[in-house]
């Protein structure tokens, strides 16, 4: 997907009565605003109409959903534009939709305002009539007022359209499962028709033996130039090249096959390895520095999430990585979760530079010991995101977490770790958790925000669960009641 080529679209509502010069003006300025914005927003906002009619609107509107580059609609009501004329466009966009309730002036003039000013100015009742209309449409979409040029604005403006790329990705998005689940494992599963219908995501297997004469089929030359590319961004602490070789070789046999069907995700399991002598370890971690997604275990549902949130992240590719809750420092005034895998954590999350080992692996069928990139997650505040499948509908769990430099060095364990503490607290936050459903898997990331993945969540129509430093378990609970009850009522 060329993320470069996405833009945003920027709707002007308004209507005849106050005459074309009005209209002109408005005009003007909306491509200005919209230019303007582009300088500092993560994508472009292009300024598309000043409507006036039910038609105008409902044509831009059908042009914004058989756009592929189009992300997204912003709209903004200048003035008083009748919402019965937005019905038949905004009931039938497919599109993510943020209303910017801002206006041209920064402050009301004391000596030149007249009724000339007031019709040039009139976002304060026109966004409420435009507001109206989406509320009883029961549409999702982001408000944000302030005034264009207010840099918390912009901020939360570029944060929703990354959020809105999000959705994008989603739809496009193409899971390639190397065999199936880890055997007997709930949380892993789930509906794959359920994910294509509300996300979008193609969900497919495809053979590890495919795999494996794709492998063999690849090159020497090939492997020589893929070694470069580790060394140029690693460091090599082992002697075994044969098996940082043949992860390479992992690698590109894989990257072929992903980019031959469109895939920007991917998921194995250490149970279904034939034919293969490692399980890909540095291979997996290098194609996730790429953008691409990973998850464990078969586990496809958080693979889809890893590559989703990399490309809402800072340049279509943030720090975000494929994780999991392995172990606790319970000690009082101490407590840390410890999170790694077996071997594929993304480093796009790491402190330093991320160190190239080969160490044995216990579990699965290695015949032997696989190369893995060995690092300490960075310091920063961090969000963990789990996808869950509920039987009848999805839920998000998202909860913050703040990243440390880990208390200690564990110089015997020979994978990549990365050490947090959880809102609000350790067990509360793990009764919290648990009570909500949440996997052992998750992504966490450093540069995707709560709110990012509550937008998300409402452009995907899928519940949410945000665990803060507010929650308690008693009101959790509550809530997912709750919850359970209106997303019953809803799919009726
Ligand atoms: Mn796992």
């Amino acid at each position: 997907m060329d993320m470069k080529a996405k833009e945003f679209w920027f709707v002007v509502g308004s209507q005849f009565l106050y005459g074309p010069e009005v209209l002109e003006t408005v005009a003007q300025r909306a491509a200005e605003m919209a230019a303007e914005l582009t300088k500092v927003l993560p994508y472009p906002l292009i300024y598309k109409v000043t409507a006036k009619t039910n038609k105008e609107i409902t044509d831009v509107l059908k042009e914004a959903n058989y756009d592929d580059n189009c992300a997204g609609i912003v709209a903004w009501c200048h003035t008083f534009s009748p919402s019965k004329m937005w019905i038949n466009g905004l009931a039938n966009l497919q599109k993510p939709y943020c209303h910017l309730a801002t206006q041209y002036n920064v402050e009301i003039p004391n000596e030149e305002i007249d009724m000339d000013f007031m019709n040039l100015n009139q976002a304060a009742h026109g966004d409420r009539e435009h507001g109206f209309i989406a509320a009883r449409l029961r549409m999702p979409r982001k408000v944000i007022a302030g005034h264009w040029t207010d840099k918390t604005v912009q901020k939360r403006l570029g944060d929703w359209m990354k959020a809105a790329i999000g959705v994008a990705v989603s739809k496009e998005m193409k899971v390639m499962r190397f065999g199936d689940n880890m055997r007997e494992v709930a949380v892993t599963e789930g509906d794959k028709v359920e994910v294509q219908t509300k996300l979008g995501w193609q969900v497919n297997t495809w053979a590890v033996g495919d795999l494996v004469k794709e492998m063999n089929a690849v090159t020497e030359a090939e492997i020589d130039a893929m070694v470069e590319v580790y060394k140029a961004s690693y460091d090599i602490a082992t002697d075994n090249m044969d098996a940082i070789r043949y992860q390479a070789r992992e690698e590109i046999a894989m990257k072929k096959m992903l980019d031959a069907e469109g895939c920007k995700a991917f998921s194995n399991t250490f149970q279904d390895l034939y034919g293969m002598e490692q399980l890909p370890g540095l291979a997996s971690q290098h194609l996730m520095a790429q953008g691409y997604g990973y998850g464990g275990e078969g586990d496809w549902k958080v693979s889809a999430m890893t590559a989703i949130l990399k490309a809402m992240g800072e340049n279509g590719n943030g720090a975000s990585a494929f994780m999991e809750d392995y172990t606790y420092n319970l000690v009082p005034g101490a407590e840390y979760s410890l999170g790694a895998h077996m071997l594929e954590v993304c480093p796009s999350v790491a402190a330093g530079r991320p160190r190239i080992e080969t160490h044995h692996l216990g579990i699965g069928m290695n015949e032997k010991d696989p190369a893995r990139l060995v690092f300490e997650g960075r310091e920063g505040d961090a969000i963990v995101v789990s996808l869950i499948d509920m039987g009848g509908r999805l839920r998000l769990i998202v909860q913050d977490i703040h990243c440390v430099k880990p208390i200690l060095p564990m110089p015997n364990l020979p994978v990549a770790r990365v050490m947090w503490q959880a809102e609000p607290s350790l067990t509360t936050g793990v009764e919290c958790w648990i009570t909500a459903g949440g996997a052992h898997h998750t992504v966490l990331s450093y540069d995707v925000s709560a709110g990012q993945m509550k937008d998300w969540a409402n452009m995907m129509d899928i519940e949410f669960v945000h665990i803060t430093k507010d929650t308690t378990v008693e009101g959790l609970e509550k809530e997912l009641f709750y919850n359970d009850i209106a997303w019953k009522l809803k799919n009726l």
